[in-house]
């Protein structure tokens, strides 16, 4: 099946967790080397430097290593374990380009690393069991959903899409409608940087491919930023679809459910 190919087995959170692991302690070991060949001459230098140094370097690991314990606890258990929030933004800008550096280096492709990296993002803001309001909410689409041959301009009004269904935006759309949650279509990493600047939403729900995924996640930041993977049965960036299932339990994750006018009445 076509699917199969360009969507591989699903990729789960541990590789990110262990290849963190793996990499933080390589990381001291690499450092701590460095150390034991630079101190003799940062001695000659000057006497109080190397102490500050070092003093610097034990906090900075110190804080690392507890970061690290916080989002291990909070990916494992899904919950919200006191500076998660912290420890997130520690893996977000500190471990994720480290993991992109060694895990090639020990064979892991990127493509594993950053799709286990946005499961392990989206653990922590599912810990925070935290539920915005639908006009805090930005659902985030790409370009390549749409049907190709379709002539409407959706990418500067997603109204105007006449819900066809001949691809999945008329389905998004839909489920959007029900959330009451605002819906942009970007065509690349500007256009969404500046929706985003815009729009100025409190959590996204974005669909992409695992390397807008986490360009996007590593961007927003610190906006919180869940990921849907896109389906490209067709190949990349060509009448892609989404698991619409997959995108309402994101919906249902994060944002107040609107009281129906059922409700009201
Ligand atoms: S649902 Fe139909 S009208 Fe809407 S974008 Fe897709 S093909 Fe175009």
């Amino acid at each position: 099946m076509k699917n199969s190919q360009t969507n591989p087995k699903p990729v789960g959170k541990a590789l990110f967790l262990w290849l963190s692991t793996i990499s933080l302690i390589l990381l001291m070991i690499g450092v701590t080397a460095l150390w034991y060949f630079i101190s003799p001459r940062l001695h000659e230098f000057n006497e109080a430097f190397p102490f500050i140094l070092l003093t610097g370097l034990r906090i900075f690991f110190l804080l690392l290593v507890i970061g690290s314990i916080l989002v291990l606890f909070t990916a494992i258990f899904e919950r919200n374990f006191i500076i998660a929030k912290f420890a997130a933004h520690m893996f977000i800008r500190i471990m994720y380009p480290v993991c992109v550096f060694l895990g090639p280096l020990i064979g892991i492709p990127e493509e594993r690393i950053g799709e286990s990296f946005v499961r392990v993002n989206d653990t922590f803001i599912r810990s925070l069991r935290k539920k915005f309001d639908p006009k805090e909410t930005l659902v985030l689409l790409p370009h390549c959903l749409q049907d190709t041959s379709c002539t409407v301009r959706i990418t500067v009004d997603p109204s105007n899409c006449k819900r066809c269904m001949r691809c999945d935006i008329g389905k998004v759309l839909d489920i959007c409608d029900e959330y009451g949650v605002d819906v942009s279509i970007a065509t690349g990493g500007t256009l969404a940087r500046r929706i985003i600047i815009d729009k100025r939403p409190k959590v996204i729900i974005a669909v992409a491919c695992y390397r807008d995924l986490v360009s996007g996640i590593r961007d927003a930041y610190p906006i919180m930023t869940l990921g849907v993977f896109n389906l490209r049965p067709n190949g990349p960036c060509i009448n892609t679809h989404v698991n619409i299932n997959i995108l309402r339990k994101a919906l249902e994750s994060v944002v107040k459910r609107p009281v129906s006018s059922f409700e009201n009445n």
